[in-house]
């Protein structure tokens, strides 16, 4: 049998890190990554056979949970009829049908195949339509690693201390600013002096590339209200809240309305997928209806049309959210009480069915919290955790998620592992 180690010894070799993403790696939290063999519902299996209850859901696409039997018929029928066309298909208008139909401030939509390329479309198209060069962005919000947004940025840059990366030119660098999150009367300030400058303001509409925090009440309306004012186009990158906290995402959520919106994990059902929108007049200027040069050989492959329609379909099941969010809840009020028994100091955070679980006591609502919060707890937290097949994201800093195929079973028996990983992580 071939071993998570002895893989693992072989990807070191020929991968950086070993790995295609950074923070599959382990190395904030320690130890070696498992090999997952396969996945279904609630569970991933490695390649040693363990079982583990995933609360990655692959950083949060599979919503519905794994290996859908609708989502891989759907993949199955759509690839014998080829991979790739290279041509307009079908599946194309129906997703595009359906993204605006679901995300009203969505009239007009372009396909990519990742959440990196969603936002640094919308970049250049806010750039374009503004004739403007700067973006502002929030500290401990990622965008994916194009240039613009690896300054200050959360995620595996965060967790691995390089949240401004070498490699991004300091000219590039210069035309993103950055804000505290969840601080209105700093983004009024950065407006007062900089708006005329301003491109568009990105932001994650619920942060969860530093762990998971909402925004405040009235936050994100204050932020809408200072883009218009000053011209500028609000963006919001719900690649990961997205048909997540809510059908309508975040905005259907929270009811304020971005100019424009970057998506990608749900809607790709599990396949490399992202896409872009917003109103016409903005989306006709990308080419070739306008001068905004954006294109892809792969964007809108059937296949993965295929499985972002089937996903699509299964969570506009009525109530499917309302029970996304009621287990979430389950987890999140099951945890604080096994930690308040315990004495460990210890908070969570929850929007629909994504949540983040913070060692400390207060309620965080900001990067500075984030980051105060005890990672070395959480790190003997995971393993304790991991140990007892249940997996979290393997970093302090990426929120969590459940899916439609989690049942109250697997949410008891993660609360059950939970006690005992606690118990071991404050001994330590
Ligand atoms: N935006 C957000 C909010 C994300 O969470 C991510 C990925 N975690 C991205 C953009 C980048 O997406 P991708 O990894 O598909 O490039």
């Amino acid at each position: 049998m071939t071993s998570n180690h002895e893989l693992f010894q072989r990807a070191l070799r020929l991968m950086p890190g070993g790995v295609n993403s950074p923070v599959r790696a382990f190395k904030s939290v320690g130890g070696e990554p498992f090999f997952t063999a396969r996945a279904d519902g609630a569970y991933l299996w490695d390649v040693e056979g363990t079982r583990y209850i995933d609360y990655v859901g692959s950083w949060g696409p599979m919503i519905v949970g794994h290996n859908h039997p609708r989502v891989r018929e759907a993949v199955e029928r759509a690839v014998r009829d080829g991979l790739s066309f290279g041509t307009p298909s079908p599946a194309e208008v129906t997703m595009a049908e359906t993204i605006v139909r679901l995300v009203p401030s969505v009239e007009m939509v372009r396909m990519v195949n990742s959440g990196t390329e969603a936002t640094m479309s919308a970049i250049r198209l806010a750039r374009g339509a503004t004739g403007r060069s700067k973006i502002v962005k929030f500290e401990g919000c990622y965008h994916g690693h194009g240039d613009s947004f690896l300054v200050k940025a959360g995620s595996g840059a965060l967790t691995f201390g390089v949240p401004t990366s070498p490699g991004v030119p300091k000219a590039a660098a210069d035309l993103t600013l950055t804000l505290p999150y969840n601080d209105l009367a700093a983004a009024e300030a950065l407006f007062a002096e900089h708006g005329g400058d301003i491109a568009g303001l990105i932001i994650e509409p619920v942060a969860g590339n530093m762990n998971c925090i909402p925004p405040k009440d009235g936050y994100l309306a204050g932020l809408r209200e200072l883009c218009t004012r000053h011209g500028a186009l609000l963006i919001f990158d719900e690649v990961m809240t997205g048909f997540r906290v809510a059908l309508g995402g975040a905005q259907a959520h929270y009811g304020v309305t971005p100019d424009l919106t970057t998506f990608g994990k749900v809607i790709g059902g599990g396949m490399p997928v992202g896409a872009y929108g917003g109103r016409r007049a903005l989306m006709e200027q990308v080419a070739p209806a306008g001068p905004v040069y954006q294109a892809g050989t792969l964007s809108g492959n059937p296949v993965a049309m295929a499985a972002g329609l089937a996903m699509l379909e299964l969570i506009q099941a009525p109530g499917f959210h309302d029970a996304l969010a009621a287990k979430t809840r389950l987890l999140c009020d099951g945890l604080q009480a096994i930690a308040d028994a315990e004495g460990v100091p210890f908070s969570t955070n929850r929007v629909g069915g994504m949540f983040g679980l913070f060692f400390t006591r207060e309620k965080v609502e900001s990067y500075a919290q984030a980051t105060a919060a005890d990672t070395a707890l959480f790190n003997r937290f995971f393993h304790g955790m991991l140990k007892r097949g249940v997996y979290l994201a393997p970093s302090a800093f990426e929120a969590g998620f459940l899916s439609g195929a989690h049942g109250e079973q697997d949410v008891a028996d993660t609360l059950e592992a939970a006690r005992g990983a606690l118990r071991e992580a404050k001994a330590a």
